[in-house]
């Protein structure tokens, strides 16, 4: 197994050699920062958006970073499996509460007639919220109907649910393995992405694209070729692309992964969120907590 980093409860770094190492240390960090790798991913990609970073340095975080819609609907859903309160309802609710945070367009019509009816969308939305869905259950399954409920909603499209599951399963995948190269596998055979390239070979030509079928397989890839969590939240934002949404996707995957968020980066991230937000992801955090 190759030499690997993670983090203790206390967010301070240790490097990992052995199977049972990894596992405990992964264990205590999921304690620490569960669920927040989407979120805060999302936050440092906030002002890249439309920025045309194609570069992986720069600081993390700015006087001008917060949390944009990805997070909004990332709480939205973990609201949705604590409370199983209907999930059309809190989509327009939260949007209500959290306007102006880069919904995409036909999203925002929709909340604002108040639909009730999806509208066949495969805009990457229905990736970017999935990410509690992947770290809630405990079997593919689940994961992959609860994927599916939460994107048909608006996202009804084949390539929105595809791009739903694939993001949730990427993190279900990430909690369970040390292999890279296996999850690599299982989400090229159940989704039939192909992952055969590189960020390198696609940066230069790659452009804003706000599709699931254009963002998620660019983002697993930000996670694939990654070293740290944080090294997985700057390759997704290198890509010049929807910088958010890509952070938010990787950053969920990569939180499992690597066990957690590391505190320097973690602190920043969630001072952003407001009292609300930070309920719910408390409350998530308490439920889903592995025993
Ligand atoms: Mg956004």
């Amino acid at each position: 197994m190759a030499e690997r980093s993670g983090w203790d409860r206390t967010g301070a770094r240790c490097d990992v050699r052995s199977g049972n190492e990894t596992s405990r240390s992964r264990v205590r960090a999921t304690i620490f920062d569960f669920m927040l790798g989407a979120i805060v991913g999302d936050i440092i990609g906030s002002v890249h958006e439309h920025a045309g970073t194609r570069t992986k340095d720069f600081p993390l975080f700015t006087p001008q970073s917060f949390f944009t819609d990805d997070t909004v609907l990332t709480v939205a859903v973990a609201d949705w499996i604590l409370t199983g309160a209907d999930l059309v309802d809190l989509l327009h609710e939260y949007t209500d509460a959290y306007p102006g945070r880069g919904y995409g367009l036909m999203y925002d019509r929709w909340v604002r007639r108040r639909s009730r009816e999806p509208y066949n969308s495969f805009g990457n939305g229905s990736a970017m919220r999935v990410g509690p869905i992947g770290f809630a259950y405990d079997t593919i399954e689940d994961v992959l109907t609860w994927a599916e409920r939460s994107a048909a909603v608006t996202h009804n499209h084949p390539e929105g649910i595809r791009g739903a599951q694939a993001a949730a399963a990427a993190i279900f995948w990430a909690r369970r393995t040390r292999d890279r190269n296996e999850i690599r596998l299982k989400l090229e055979a159940n989704f039939g992405y192909d992952l055969d390239f590189t960020l390198d070979s696609i940066r230069s030509t790659y452009r804003f694209n706000e599709t699931c079928q254009g963002t998620v397989p660019q983002a697993l890839i930000a996670f694939l070729e990654s070293t740290s969590y944080e090294d997985a939240v700057r390759n997704a934002i290198s890509l010049g692309g929807d910088a958010d949404t890509l952070a938010c996707i990787t950053g969920g995957i990569a939180e499992a992964y690597y066990g957690g968020v590391p505190a320097e980066i973690l602190g920043p991230g969630l001072k952003l969120l407001d009292e609300r937000l930070t309920a719910v992801v408390n409350r998530f955090r308490e439920r889903f907590l592995p025993a």
